[in-house]
């Protein structure tokens, strides 16, 4: 989607990155249904390496050698989770959650891509009222990469007088905004061609020159409305009226806060996917839950969350539209039937686990439309 696609190979080839806790349950559901999907003249083919706390535990290391090998030289990555109490206490660069954080760093994945969708049959698991959030689709871009998260210098100091003080520096450069910027704008092609800019114009000099350079590069979108929001106005209208916006783009601070924000609409975290690209399309597609380590392996995670990363993995980084629409119409037709996993459920509603709900999604896809 962005400029400059890599070419793909015939056969697509596809790493899995499992993790820990709820990782692998999930991860196995995704590709159960990515399986599926195969007899359909799609080539996929999976290889598995370690990352987190499993890598830790057999190589000492949450990111071995190989298993970057194996991300650099695959079309696409699947990744479940990885963190775990167990790890609380290692040094920083030994914990699970470093082998996410270098992954993304590595390969330059700067673009990460939050879409929120409320299917009709769960407006009513939202914390905000139906009518608010009923057919919300909404698609949040957040710059991964750089940002008051990564701006040198920082650190904390003690002044002469005796007192600390914490210090970050918030930068961002002109070919930083360029390029998120095209990703959101080719988003929203693909959408309702409308693009928010958030940003804080009004008072930050980083985000002054963020509004300029959005505004430039949306010259050569002239068929994608543009508009910019200071992002107080944005947090606020997101609980206020989520169905105003079509595609966000922001920048990595902000992206943080306002994507967990918007997650919450949809009422579970067990359902929402992510992509992280770089500047060739490829990319790495996730859950945005976590580990879960206090329901790991009891079979009751939610997958859709890990088969609808698999869906955007076909559309953004495979591209293949067709396939990653099959999988979001099963998705919405086991949903329709009223199969639930716990985190769905309400009262009285019946209870299934997550290898049951993966083989649903995965058998719904040969069903007609
Ligand atoms: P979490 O997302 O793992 O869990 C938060 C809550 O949501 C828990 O109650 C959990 O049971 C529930 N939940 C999460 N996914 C679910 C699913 N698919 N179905 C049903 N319920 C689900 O967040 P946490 O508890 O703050 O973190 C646990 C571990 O995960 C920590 O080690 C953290 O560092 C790590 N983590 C990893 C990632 C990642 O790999 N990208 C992201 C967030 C947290």
């Amino acid at each position: 989607m962005a400029r400059g696609r890599a070419a793909l190979s015939a056969t697509l080839k596809v790493a899995v990155l499992a993790g820990d806790g709820i990782g692998p349950e999930v991860v196995v559901e995704a590709v159960r249904v990515l399986t599926a999907l195969r007899g359909d003249g799609l080539a996929l083919e999976f290889r598995s390496a370690l990352v987190g706390s499993a890598a830790t535990d057999a190589v000492g290391n949450p990111l071995p050698a190989e298993t970057l090998a194996l991300c650099r030289q695959s079309d696409a990555i699947l990744f479940g989770a990885v963190g775990g109490p167990r790890y609380d206490a290692l040094p920083r660069a030994q914990r699970p959650e470093q082998g996410l954080l270098r992954l993304r760093q590595e390969l330059g994945l700067f673009a990460n891509l939050r879409p929120v969708v409320i299917f009709p049959q769960l407006a009513a698991a939202s914390t905000l009222k139906p009518e608010v959030v009923a057919g919300l689709d909404l698609l949040i871009v957040r710059e991964l990469t750089g940002d008051i998260y990564f701006g040198q210098p920082r650190g904390i100091r003690v002044l002469a007088s005796g007192e600390r003080e914490g210090f970050d520096t918030r930068r961002y450069r002109e070919s930083e905004i360029v390029r998120i910027a095209d990703v959101a704008f080719a988003a929203a092609r693909r959408r309702a061609r409308r693009l928010c800019s958030v940003d804080k114009a009004n008072v930050l000099e980083t985000t002054q020159l963020w509004r300029e350079v959005v505004t430039t590069v949306g010259v050569e979108y002239p068929d994608v409305a543009l508009s910019h929001m200071y992002v107080d106005n944005a947090a606020m209208q997101l609980l206020r009226d989520p169905r105003q916006f079509d595609v966000i783009v922001t920048g990595n601070m902000f992206g943080d806060i306002l994507s967990d924000e918007a997650s919450m609409l949809t009422g579970s975290i067990g359902l929402l996917p992510s992509a992280s690209l770089d500047a060739d399309g490829r990319g790495l597609y996730e859950p945005i839950h976590g580990s879960a380590p206090d329901i790991a392996g009891r079979d009751i995670a939610n997958p859709l969350a890990a088969i609808l990363s698999a869906a955007m993995m076909l559309r953004y980084s495979l591209q293949q539209e067709r396939a990653a629409e099959r999988v979001e119409r099963a998705v919405g037709a086991v949903l329709e039937r009223g199969l639930r996993t716990a985190d769905l459920a309400r009262p009285g509603e019946q209870v299934i686990g997550t290898r049951a709900m993966g083989t649903a999604v995965a058998a719904a896809l040969s069903e007609p439309r």
